[in-house]
């Protein structure tokens, strides 16, 4: 990697320093945005390099052996994410799901673990803390993820056929594998798990039944994700999404289902439980009802961005506060003051977010990729 190149995102988003109201006011645990929704959930990318080439999300036609990823210097330390999700904390964040790119390639990532896992809320509460993982390294670090704090997983896995898989990941890895990382995640305690499947018509949704028939019984919680248009790079067409209304009749017809509640508000995936006992399953339709009304998720990205939405172009640059001459309580105030701005209809989107049954388009762009992280 030639480190003198500087990366596309940052030329672009370079001078985006967040405003700092003059008048500091200390975070109360709560700052809604326009639309009355907390900020709850931190989703945080700690590396933009990836060890799979899926053709939905990084094909590797695109991220090859030219592809400029982030140099070590671009990238928020342990200490500056810490810093920042202790502020994040105090704004009432309760939960942090680190990815990626795939989190696990991020070298001593349990030492990160850790220092998150020792933050509490302001009530005293400790806070949730979970991975999402191609589980490729998995099996290896699942009881050092497990010791140095962390509660669950998220294991992304497409299809149980081997052929399947192994075109999907772009770089021919093997379902046993995954598999190893899940049983080992389970003897450690990294439980329940959540299993994503990016479900694309025509390439993996003959694999919808032998997923449901595998995890059935298991405890584990198999979610189906629309595929999503992730910018120019993976060739979206709509003809591609299979909607999770049919996911869920074509389970329904072999195994009877019947929806639940959400466990909480904002809950990404719709739930629906084996009329029959065996466990549980949910539908992510990112693309035919794009879940906005109670979304109380932010992004930071690998390098200290702050997204509001999973469809924006443009983040908030934190790491210029965190790198600049700022003191905590003026960053508090910086990010409360972008989540407060937080509309439905986002300044910076570039084009409106959908609305119920409208196909999102031309999501952001490649280079930010980085933030997206599940
Ligand atoms: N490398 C980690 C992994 O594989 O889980 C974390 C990052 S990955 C980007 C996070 C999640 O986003 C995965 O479950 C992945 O399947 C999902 N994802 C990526 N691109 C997607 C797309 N185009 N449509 C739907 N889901 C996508």
């Amino acid at each position: 990697m030639n480190e003198e190149r500087i990366p596309l995102a940052d030329i672009l988003n370079a001078t985006r320093v967040p405003y700092i109201p003059a008048q500091l006011s200390a975070p109360t645990g709560l700052v809604n945005d326009t639309l009355g929704r907390p900020l709850r959930d931190l989703r945080i990318s700690v590396t933009d390099r990836c060890n799979f080439r899926c053709s939905y999300c990084m094909p590797k036609e695109v991220f090859d052996r030219h592809y400029v990823f982030l140099p070590q210097s671009s990238l928020l330390t342990f200490k500056e994410i810490t810093r920042l999700a202790r502020i994040f904390v105090a704004h009432g964040v309760e939960k942090f799901r680190l990815t990626g790119g795939e989190p696990l390639l991020r070298r001593h990532l349990e030492v990160l673990i850790e220092m998150l896992a020792n933050l509490q809320t302001p009530e005293g509460k400790p806070l949730d803390i979970t991975l999402t993982t191609n589980a490729v390294l998995l099996a290896k670090k699942a009881q050092s993820l497990k010791d140095a704090g962390l509660q669950r997983v998220t294991v992304s896995l497409d299809a149980l056929d081997d052929a399947i898989f192994r075109r999907m990941n772009g770089v021919d890895f093997p379902v046993k594998d995954v598999l190893k990382g899940i049983e080992a995640a389970q003897k450690v305690g990294l439980w329940p798990i959540k299993i994503n499947m990016v479900v694309k018509r025509g390439v993996n949704d003959a694999e919808i039944l032998p997923m449901a028939r595998y995890f059935r019984h298991t405890g584990a919680m198999l979610r189906f994700i629309e595929y999503m248009d992730v910018g120019a790079t993976n060739g979206w067409r709509m003809d591609e999404v299979l909607p999770s209304g049919q996911v869920i009749e074509r389970i329904n017809a072999e195994f009877p289902l019947a929806a639940i509640d959400p466990n909480y508000i904002g809950e990404t995936a719709e739930r629906w439980r084996y009329a029959d006992g065996a466990g549980e399953i949910g539908v992510i339709s990112s693309v035919t009802q794009a879940f906005c009304s109670d979304c109380t998720r932010a992004r930071l990205s690998t390098e200290g961005k702050l997204f509001l939405c999973l469809f924006a172009s443009k983040g908030h640059d934190l790491r210029a506060l965190l790198r600049g001459d700022y003191a905590d309580d003026q960053i508090a105030a910086a990010v409360s003051h972008i989540w407060r701005a937080r509309t439905d209809r986002y300044s910076e989107l570039r084009t409106a977010l959908p609305a119920k049954g409208e196909v999102p388009r031309s999501l952001s762009k490649r280079v930010e990729m980085s933030y997206i992280g599940g």
